[in-house]
């Protein structure tokens, strides 16, 4: 008997599952006869983009895996109406670079709004099923930048999803986390390139919303908030570095050098973020002070470094006797509660033992379209990336600090983002999407089989309609 193949999520690591097998179709008509060929043999399909979900979306224990990442397919830009139609399976380094060749790499083309931080080689596809989000100061989440998209259904029937065409599945699949279907293209909304100056500050928390809301008005696109994470020190989740991004004249001459974190420093970063949290924070802090004044590209300044699989060598380095990542979480608060739940979340993380190894502060703009809406108002977005040991003692303190937060963003009229993890308790997930129950049932209507199956997907349709 097959035992499966093993898959597992990137960054986190917590995510190991056995698949029936693996298939890689590159074009949608392939995703079709990939659906219809599962439904003749009644098994269940998962899907994954660069598989960096935290929640076990991507995966499904026994399932057939589809890996979407051949989806590549990007065509020309639509330069009158500022669109572009890309393979769910194009990552934004790619699409950025074939926008660039298509267009130039000067000021005015058309070019991305926004992509998640933190990492790049992530799909479209999986940005629309998290709905995912970046650090513009007045976006909403990626569903605003979505146009249109094609989905294979259920049935592998190929359907093109809109907000006048099957709309009911265009607002059910973005952020939906693949229960209703593959998204095999994207038409994809699109901005004119800018060049973008950098001012940095440090500052503290107090001051963070006025300056926020003042740099807004100044007309600054991007930015965000990068706090201190030394639990002895008074600065803990207080003081941070302040960055944000202001489009200036597009004859202002780009420099040929640039100063930029590389391999190496990121390396030395995540290391101190380990050991000496207080240094960490000071040559981060030194190092974005230097670059203060700046020039980047409103698309590229969004690209950074990640290091795959980082942790392992980490581990070495520290002589680690258990095996450890960083597990992310994404808090939402209301602007104003802001100051409150990081004074909360400080007496939370302090004693805690789970270190913070970056946390980053930006914000979200209302957006009610996506069926499991996440931005219910206009959110400022709390993001904790904490050190968490794989074993059950580890793997439940950090849970624990996960829920703690969840219970003090809730109680402050917040939410959290359901993409990093499935720790949340069952009311807490009522509490923060009331809608969930509704969004399985609807699931059930559009799929009725169960035809696409994840650990995620299993996790709620339990803890909402245990049998
Ligand atoms: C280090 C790091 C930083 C991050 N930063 C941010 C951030 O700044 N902002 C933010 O919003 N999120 C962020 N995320 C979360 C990230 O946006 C989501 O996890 C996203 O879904 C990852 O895309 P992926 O290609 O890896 O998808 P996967 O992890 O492979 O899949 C994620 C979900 O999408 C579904 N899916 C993938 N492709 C398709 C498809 N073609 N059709 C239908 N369903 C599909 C999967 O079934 C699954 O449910 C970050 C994650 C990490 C690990």
């Amino acid at each position: 008997m097959n035992p499966g193949l093993p898959v597992n999520d990137v960054h986190a690591q917590l995510n190991p599952t056995l698949v029936a097998r693996i298939e890689y179709p590159d074009s949608t008509e392939q995703v079709s006869a990939a659906v219809r060929s599962a439904a003749l043999a009644g098994s269940a399909i998962s899907l994954c983009g660069a598989r960096h979900a935290m929640g076990g979306q991507q995966f499904g224990g026994g399932t057939r895996l589809l890996d979407l990442r051949r989806l590549q397919q990007i065509g020309s830009v639509d330069s009158a109406r500022g669109l572009v139609e890309a393979g769910a399976g194009v990552t934004w380094p790619d699409l950025i670079a074939q926008l660039h060749t298509q267009q130039g790499t000067e000021a005015g083309p058309w070019t991305i709004r926004q992509k998640q931080t933190g990492a790049d080689r992530l799909t479209l596809g999986g940005a629309l099923s998290a709905n995912a989000h970046g650090r513009g100061l007045r976006m909403r989440p990626i569903i605003d930048d979505v146009e249109a998209f094609t989905l294979v259904d259920a049935k592998g029937s190929i359907r093109r999803c809109s907000r006048t065409e099957n709309a009911a599945l265009f607002r059910l699949a973005i952020g939906g986390y693949g229960c209703f279907g593959t998204i095999t293209s994207v038409c994809l909304r699109l901005t004119p390139r800018r060049k973008l100056e950098r001012r940095v500050e440090v500052i503290t928390l107090d001051r963070l919303m006025p300056a926020l809301a003042e740099r807004i008005a100044a007309g600054y696109l991007y930015g965000d908030f990068q706090f201190s994470i030394d639990e002895r020190s008074p600065d803990f989740l207080h003081r941070g570095v302040f960055s944000c991004y202001r489009p200036v004249a597009d004859d202002r001459p780009m420099p040929a050098e640039h100063k930029e974190l590389g391999v190496a420093d990121w390396k030395q970063l995540t290391h101190f973020a380990h050991t000496d949290r207080a240094r960490a924070f000071k040559v981060y802090a030194g190092y974005y002070l230097s670059t203060n004044g700046q020039l980047y590209w409103s698309d590229t300044h969004q690209l950074g470094v990640y290091l795959d699989n980082y942790h392992e060598e980490l581990d070495r380095e520290l002589g680690a006797t258990v095996k450890a990542t960083e597990m992310i979480t994404e808090l939402y608060v209301p602007r104003s509660q802001l100051v409150d739940f990081m004074t909360r979340a400080t007496d939370l993380l302090r004693p805690s033992g789970v270190p913070v190894i970056y946390g980053t502060i930006r914000l979200i703009e209302r957006a009610q379209e996506s069926f499991l809406a996440w931005a219910r108002e206009n959110f400022a977005c709390v993001i904790f990336n904490l050190h968490t040991e794989h074993s059950p003692t580890g793997i439940e303190l950090a849970a624990g600090t996960f829920r703690a937060l969840i219970d003090a963003a809730l109680d402050l009229g917040g939410s959290y983002f359901l993409t990093y993890h499935r720790w949340a308790r069952r009311d807490q997930v009522e509490r923060a999407y009331p809608q969930f129950g509704e969004f399985l049932r609807q699931k059930t209507v559009h799929d009725p089989a169960h035809r696409f199956q994840s650990n995620w997907w299993r996790h709620y349709q339990t803890m909402f309609f245990p049998t």
